[in-house]
């Protein structure tokens, strides 16, 4: 009954941080990215979670309070 209904994509989730965050072997990145070719759901949560990084990314390249910096990097999933 409980976790029915989480991610249609549990699995790939963990393969999908590592995957964002570059840390992955060009064999495992090539599966990600096969991956994402096939699976819509994936697919689209690694396109929103790029678009944002790209978007904290520009942000922090331009002026960001340093504590708030610090608050992005401590939300940051460590590896
Ligand atoms: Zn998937």
């Amino acid at each position: 009954m409980a976790g029915y209904e989480i991610d249609p994509c549990e699995k790939c989730e963990e393969a999908m941080q590592p995957y964002l965050d570059r840390a992955l072997s060009d064999d495992e990145r090539l599966q990600a990215e096969q991956h994402l070719a096939g699976c819509s759901y994936c697919a689209k949560r690694y396109r929103f979670e790029e678009s944002l990084r790209q978007f904290v990314r520009k942000c922090c390249a331009e002026q960001m309070p340093p504590e708030l910096k610090l608050k992005l990097a401590s939300l940051r999933t460590p590896l």
